[in-house]
Protein backbone atom coordinates (compact mmCIF):
# COMPACT_ATOMS: atom_id res chain seq x y z
CA UNK A 1 0.00 0.00 0.00
CA UNK A 2 1.47 3.58 -0.53
CA UNK A 3 2.29 5.17 2.29
CA UNK A 4 0.92 8.41 3.54
CA UNK A 5 1.25 11.72 2.40
CA UNK A 6 2.83 13.90 5.59
CA UNK A 7 1.69 17.11 4.28
CA UNK A 8 4.07 19.59 4.92
CA UNK A 9 2.32 22.93 3.32
CA UNK A 10 -1.13 21.91 5.41
CA UNK A 11 0.46 21.32 8.42
CA UNK A 12 2.59 25.32 7.89
CA UNK A 13 -0.47 27.00 7.25
CA UNK A 14 -2.19 24.98 10.71
CA UNK A 15 1.05 26.55 12.61
CA UNK A 16 1.05 30.06 11.51
CA UNK A 17 -3.06 30.17 11.75
CA UNK A 18 -1.92 29.82 15.48
CA UNK A 19 1.35 31.99 15.01
CA UNK A 20 -0.62 34.48 13.53
CA UNK A 21 -3.30 34.46 16.80
CA UNK A 22 -0.74 34.56 19.25
CA UNK A 23 0.84 37.40 17.28
CA UNK A 24 -2.37 38.95 17.27
CA UNK A 25 -2.81 39.14 21.43
CA UNK A 26 0.89 40.47 21.60
CA UNK A 27 0.30 43.24 19.64
CA UNK A 28 -3.34 44.07 21.24
CA UNK A 29 -0.97 44.33 24.47
CA UNK A 30 1.97 46.38 22.77
CA UNK A 31 4.43 43.24 22.26
CA UNK A 32 4.39 43.18 18.49
CA UNK A 33 6.57 40.01 17.67
CA UNK A 34 9.37 41.48 15.45
CA UNK A 35 11.99 39.94 13.20
CA UNK A 36 15.38 41.30 12.06
CA UNK A 37 17.02 40.05 9.03
CA UNK A 38 20.28 40.82 7.63
CA UNK A 39 21.63 39.86 4.36
CA UNK A 40 25.12 40.53 3.37
CA UNK A 41 26.18 40.54 -0.52
CA UNK A 42 24.64 39.62 -3.59
CA UNK A 43 23.77 35.52 -3.27
CA UNK A 44 20.95 35.67 -5.68
CA UNK A 45 19.37 32.65 -3.86
CA UNK A 46 19.83 34.32 -0.52
CA UNK A 47 17.92 37.05 -1.82
CA UNK A 48 14.97 34.94 -2.29
CA UNK A 49 15.26 32.96 0.90
CA UNK A 50 15.09 36.00 3.15
CA UNK A 51 11.96 38.07 1.03
CA UNK A 52 10.43 34.81 1.45
CA UNK A 53 11.08 35.10 4.95
CA UNK A 54 9.93 38.71 5.39
CA UNK A 55 6.87 38.42 3.76
CA UNK A 56 6.15 35.34 5.83
CA UNK A 57 6.95 37.63 8.71
CA UNK A 58 3.89 40.41 7.42
CA UNK A 59 1.34 37.41 6.51
CA UNK A 60 1.34 36.36 10.43
CA UNK A 61 1.58 39.80 11.63
CA UNK A 62 5.43 40.38 12.59
CA UNK A 63 6.86 43.53 12.79
CA UNK A 64 10.14 42.61 10.81
CA UNK A 65 13.33 44.75 9.27
CA UNK A 66 15.47 43.66 6.47
CA UNK A 67 18.69 45.07 6.65
CA UNK A 68 21.01 44.28 3.43
CA UNK A 69 24.58 45.49 3.47
CA UNK A 70 26.89 45.43 0.31
CA UNK A 71 29.01 42.49 -0.14
CA UNK A 72 32.49 44.95 1.28
CA UNK A 73 30.77 45.38 4.86
CA UNK A 74 33.03 44.96 7.98
CA UNK A 75 32.86 42.54 9.70
CA UNK A 76 33.00 45.09 12.67
CA UNK A 77 30.15 47.12 11.00
CA UNK A 78 27.98 43.62 11.31
CA UNK A 79 28.51 42.49 14.43
CA UNK A 80 27.89 46.41 15.73
CA UNK A 81 24.80 46.01 13.42
CA UNK A 82 23.88 42.77 15.84
CA UNK A 83 24.65 44.50 19.06
CA UNK A 84 22.31 47.34 18.52
CA UNK A 85 19.70 44.62 17.78
CA UNK A 86 20.32 42.92 20.65
CA UNK A 87 19.39 45.69 22.53
CA UNK A 88 16.25 46.81 20.72
CA UNK A 89 13.11 46.26 22.39
CA UNK A 90 11.27 45.91 19.20
CA UNK A 91 13.00 42.44 17.98
CA UNK A 92 12.46 39.47 19.50
CA UNK A 93 14.33 37.11 16.63
CA UNK A 94 17.85 38.00 14.74
CA UNK A 95 18.85 36.16 11.70
CA UNK A 96 21.60 36.83 9.33
CA UNK A 97 21.11 34.75 6.50
CA UNK A 98 24.10 32.60 5.49
CA UNK A 99 26.61 32.12 3.51
CA UNK A 100 27.93 35.08 4.76
CA UNK A 101 31.18 36.52 2.21
CA UNK A 102 34.45 35.45 2.91
CA UNK A 103 36.05 37.57 4.77
CA UNK A 104 33.49 37.50 7.47
CA UNK A 105 33.68 34.83 10.36
CA UNK A 106 30.36 33.41 10.37
CA UNK A 107 30.61 31.84 13.92
CA UNK A 108 31.59 35.11 15.61
CA UNK A 109 28.31 36.43 13.65
CA UNK A 110 26.35 33.77 15.25
CA UNK A 111 27.71 33.95 18.93
CA UNK A 112 27.20 37.40 18.89
CA UNK A 113 23.68 37.46 18.37
CA UNK A 114 21.93 37.39 21.96
CA UNK A 115 21.05 33.60 23.06
CA UNK A 116 17.55 34.68 24.07
CA UNK A 117 17.27 36.10 20.31
CA UNK A 118 18.90 33.37 18.36
CA UNK A 119 15.47 32.42 16.77
CA UNK A 120 17.67 30.06 13.93
CA UNK A 121 19.11 28.07 16.91
CA UNK A 122 22.75 27.95 15.69
CA UNK A 123 24.53 29.61 18.45
CA UNK A 124 26.90 27.33 20.81
CA UNK A 125 25.00 28.17 23.56
CA UNK A 126 21.55 27.46 21.85
CA UNK A 127 23.45 23.91 20.86
CA UNK A 128 24.48 23.44 24.40
CA UNK A 129 20.80 24.04 25.89
CA UNK A 130 19.66 21.26 23.18
CA UNK A 131 22.24 18.62 24.27
CA UNK A 132 21.21 19.71 27.95
CA UNK A 133 17.45 19.71 27.33
CA UNK A 134 17.32 22.83 28.70
CA UNK A 135 14.52 25.04 26.73
CA UNK A 136 15.75 27.17 24.26
CA UNK A 137 15.54 27.53 20.30
CA UNK A 138 15.45 24.39 18.14
CA UNK A 139 17.04 24.90 14.87
CA UNK A 140 14.28 25.70 12.73
CA UNK A 141 14.45 22.95 9.99
CA UNK A 142 14.71 19.59 12.57
CA UNK A 143 12.23 21.02 14.97
CA UNK A 144 10.00 21.21 11.56
CA UNK A 145 10.70 17.64 10.81
CA UNK A 146 9.70 16.93 14.77
CA UNK A 147 6.46 18.76 13.59
CA UNK A 148 5.98 16.41 10.66
CA UNK A 149 6.66 13.51 12.44
CA UNK A 150 4.17 14.19 15.35
CA UNK A 151 1.24 14.12 12.76
CA UNK A 152 1.62 10.53 12.07
CA UNK A 153 0.53 9.96 15.73
CA UNK A 154 2.81 7.52 16.02
CA UNK A 155 4.80 7.75 19.36
CA UNK A 156 9.11 7.77 19.13
CA UNK A 157 9.31 6.02 22.23
CA UNK A 158 11.39 2.62 22.02
CA UNK A 159 11.16 3.39 18.28
CA UNK A 160 14.96 3.34 16.34
CA UNK A 161 15.35 6.31 14.18
CA UNK A 162 18.02 6.76 11.98
CA UNK A 163 19.36 10.44 10.57
CA UNK A 164 21.65 10.36 7.56
CA UNK A 165 23.85 13.47 7.92
CA UNK A 166 25.94 14.84 10.68
CA UNK A 167 25.73 18.87 10.23
CA UNK A 168 25.09 21.22 12.52
CA UNK A 169 22.17 22.60 11.75
CA UNK A 170 20.25 20.18 10.60
CA UNK A 171 21.69 16.09 10.99
CA UNK A 172 23.02 16.72 14.77
CA UNK A 173 19.95 18.67 16.18
CA UNK A 174 17.76 16.24 14.39
CA UNK A 175 19.59 13.05 16.20
CA UNK A 176 19.63 15.11 19.75
CA UNK A 177 15.05 15.86 19.23
CA UNK A 178 14.52 12.37 18.34
CA UNK A 179 16.66 11.23 21.52
CA UNK A 180 14.69 13.79 23.82
CA UNK A 181 11.43 11.93 22.20
CA UNK A 182 12.89 8.59 23.50
CA UNK A 183 13.78 7.35 20.39
CA UNK A 184 17.01 4.98 19.70
CA UNK A 185 18.78 6.78 17.48
CA UNK A 186 21.53 5.94 15.16
CA UNK A 187 23.71 9.04 13.00
CA UNK A 188 25.01 7.59 9.68
CA UNK A 189 27.28 10.33 7.72
CA UNK A 190 29.88 9.38 4.24
CA UNK A 191 31.87 7.18 6.35
CA UNK A 192 28.95 5.05 7.27
CA UNK A 193 30.27 1.97 5.08
CA UNK A 194 26.58 -0.37 4.81
CA UNK A 195 24.10 2.98 5.22
CA UNK A 196 21.11 0.45 4.04
CA UNK A 197 22.56 -1.75 7.06
CA UNK A 198 21.25 0.81 9.01
CA UNK A 199 18.23 2.19 7.41
CA UNK A 200 16.66 -0.90 6.70
CA UNK A 201 16.68 -1.36 10.75
CA UNK A 202 14.38 2.19 11.12
CA UNK A 203 10.94 2.99 12.27
CA UNK A 204 11.96 6.32 11.18
CA UNK A 205 14.61 8.01 8.66
CA UNK A 206 15.30 11.22 8.44
CA UNK A 207 17.36 12.19 4.86
CA UNK A 208 19.57 15.35 5.41
CA UNK A 209 22.61 14.85 2.58
CA UNK A 210 22.26 16.91 -0.46
CA UNK A 211 22.20 13.84 -2.64
CA UNK A 212 19.63 12.68 -4.55
CA UNK A 213 18.19 8.85 -4.26
CA UNK A 214 20.54 8.36 -1.25
CA UNK A 215 17.85 6.20 -0.03
CA UNK A 216 15.75 4.09 -1.98
CA UNK A 217 13.09 1.23 -1.48
CA UNK A 218 15.55 -1.61 -0.74
CA UNK A 219 16.97 0.25 2.21
CA UNK A 220 13.20 0.67 4.04
CA UNK A 221 12.01 -1.09 6.52
CA UNK A 222 7.69 -2.05 5.81
CA UNK A 223 6.08 0.59 7.70
CA UNK A 224 8.85 3.19 8.91
CA UNK A 225 8.30 7.30 8.77
CA UNK A 226 10.50 8.45 5.66
CA UNK A 227 11.29 12.70 6.82
CA UNK A 228 13.12 14.14 3.64
CA UNK A 229 14.87 16.94 4.02
CA UNK A 230 17.45 17.50 0.92
CA UNK A 231 17.01 19.97 -1.60
CA UNK A 232 18.61 18.89 -4.44
CA UNK A 233 18.13 19.16 -8.68
CA UNK A 234 17.06 16.29 -11.10
CA UNK A 235 18.58 16.18 -14.26
CA UNK A 236 15.36 17.80 -15.86
CA UNK A 237 16.24 20.87 -13.00
CA UNK A 238 13.17 19.66 -10.90
CA UNK A 239 13.32 20.33 -7.16
CA UNK A 240 13.83 16.70 -5.67
CA UNK A 241 14.77 15.41 -1.97
CA UNK A 242 17.53 12.49 -1.23
CA UNK A 243 14.61 10.06 -1.06
CA UNK A 244 13.81 8.12 -4.14
CA UNK A 245 10.18 9.52 -3.83
CA UNK A 246 7.90 6.67 -6.00
CA UNK A 247 9.78 3.70 -4.90
CA UNK A 248 10.31 4.33 -0.70
CA UNK A 249 6.22 5.57 -0.56
CA UNK A 250 5.78 1.85 -1.46
CA UNK A 251 7.06 0.68 1.03
CA UNK A 252 7.04 3.23 3.90
CA UNK A 253 3.82 4.35 5.66
CA UNK A 254 4.19 7.80 6.23
CA UNK A 255 6.58 10.13 3.56
CA UNK A 256 7.30 13.78 3.45
CA UNK A 257 7.57 14.62 -0.46
CA UNK A 258 9.97 17.03 -1.83
CA UNK A 259 8.49 20.21 -2.55
CA UNK A 260 5.89 20.43 0.14
CA UNK A 261 7.41 18.90 2.48
CA UNK A 262 9.96 20.17 5.22
CA UNK A 263 10.62 22.89 3.19
CA UNK A 264 7.67 24.97 4.10
CA UNK A 265 8.04 24.24 7.71
CA UNK A 266 11.61 25.60 7.91
CA UNK A 267 9.99 29.09 8.10
CA UNK A 268 7.27 28.33 10.12
CA UNK A 269 9.51 27.26 12.83
CA UNK A 270 11.22 29.98 12.89
CA UNK A 271 8.26 31.99 13.12
CA UNK A 272 7.53 29.74 15.98
CA UNK A 273 10.63 30.67 17.82
CA UNK A 274 10.15 34.06 17.28
CA UNK A 275 6.52 34.47 19.00
CA UNK A 276 7.75 32.03 21.82
CA UNK A 277 10.55 34.88 21.82
CA UNK A 278 8.11 37.44 22.04
CA UNK A 279 5.87 35.57 24.60
CA UNK A 280 8.65 34.96 26.84
CA UNK A 281 9.71 38.88 27.10
CA UNK A 282 5.86 39.81 27.33
CA UNK A 283 5.92 36.97 30.02
CA UNK A 284 8.38 38.29 32.05
CA UNK A 285 7.58 42.01 31.82
CA UNK A 286 4.27 40.82 33.02
CA UNK A 287 5.85 39.09 35.77
CA UNK A 288 9.06 41.27 36.88
CA UNK A 289 11.14 38.76 39.28
CA UNK A 290 10.01 35.67 37.51
CA UNK A 291 11.00 35.72 34.42
CA UNK A 292 9.10 32.75 32.70
CA UNK A 293 11.23 30.01 31.05
CA UNK A 294 10.41 28.94 27.68
CA UNK A 295 8.13 26.15 27.59
CA UNK A 296 9.88 22.80 26.45
CA UNK A 297 9.40 21.70 23.02
CA UNK A 298 7.21 18.78 22.72
CA UNK A 299 8.92 15.71 22.20
CA UNK A 300 11.53 16.74 25.47
CA UNK A 301 11.32 14.67 28.53
P1 LIG B 1 25.67 19.37 4.76
O1 LIG B 1 26.18 20.31 5.79
O2 LIG B 1 26.34 19.29 3.44
O3 LIG B 1 25.67 17.91 5.41
C1 LIG B 1 25.42 16.78 4.64
C2 LIG B 1 25.63 15.56 5.48
O4 LIG B 1 25.40 14.41 4.66
C3 LIG B 1 27.05 15.43 6.03
O5 LIG B 1 27.00 15.11 7.40
C4 LIG B 1 27.66 14.31 5.21
O6 LIG B 1 28.58 13.51 5.92
C5 LIG B 1 26.44 13.48 4.88
N1 LIG B 1 26.66 12.67 3.69
C6 LIG B 1 27.19 13.05 2.51
N2 LIG B 1 27.23 12.01 1.65
C7 LIG B 1 26.72 10.95 2.32
C8 LIG B 1 26.50 9.60 1.98
N3 LIG B 1 26.81 9.13 0.78
N4 LIG B 1 25.96 8.77 2.90
C9 LIG B 1 25.64 9.23 4.13
N5 LIG B 1 25.81 10.53 4.50
C10 LIG B 1 26.35 11.37 3.60
O7 LIG B 1 24.14 19.63 4.44
P2 LIG B 1 22.94 20.17 5.39
O8 LIG B 1 23.05 21.62 5.54
O9 LIG B 1 22.82 19.29 6.57
O10 LIG B 1 21.72 19.89 4.42
C11 LIG B 1 21.42 18.61 3.92
C12 LIG B 1 20.39 18.72 2.82
O11 LIG B 1 19.21 19.30 3.37
C13 LIG B 1 20.80 19.63 1.66
O12 LIG B 1 20.22 19.13 0.47
C14 LIG B 1 20.15 20.95 2.01
O13 LIG B 1 19.89 21.74 0.87
C15 LIG B 1 18.88 20.47 2.63
N6 LIG B 1 18.24 21.42 3.57
C16 LIG B 1 16.95 21.66 3.40
C17 LIG B 1 16.30 22.53 4.25
C18 LIG B 1 14.85 22.78 4.05
O14 LIG B 1 14.34 23.73 4.60
N7 LIG B 1 14.15 21.93 3.30
C19 LIG B 1 17.00 23.15 5.28
C20 LIG B 1 18.34 22.84 5.46
C21 LIG B 1 18.96 21.97 4.59
P3 LIG B 1 30.00 14.07 6.47
O15 LIG B 1 29.67 14.85 7.70
O16 LIG B 1 30.77 12.85 6.75
O17 LIG B 1 30.56 14.92 5.36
Amino acid sequence: MPAQLIDGVLLSQQLRADIKERAAKLTAAGKQPGLAVILVGEDPASHVYVRNKVKACGDVGFHSVLEKYDADLTEAALLARIAALNADPAIHGILVQMPLPRHIDPSKVIEAIATSKDVDGYSVLSAGELVANLPGFRPCTPYGCMKLIETTGIDLRGKHAVVIGRSNTVGKPMALLLLQANATVTICHSATPDLGYHTRQADVIVAAVGRRNTLTADMVKPGAIVIDVGMNRDDAGKLCGDVDFAGVSEVAAHITPVPGGVGPMTITMLLMNTVESAERVHSASQAPGQAKGMEPKPGIA
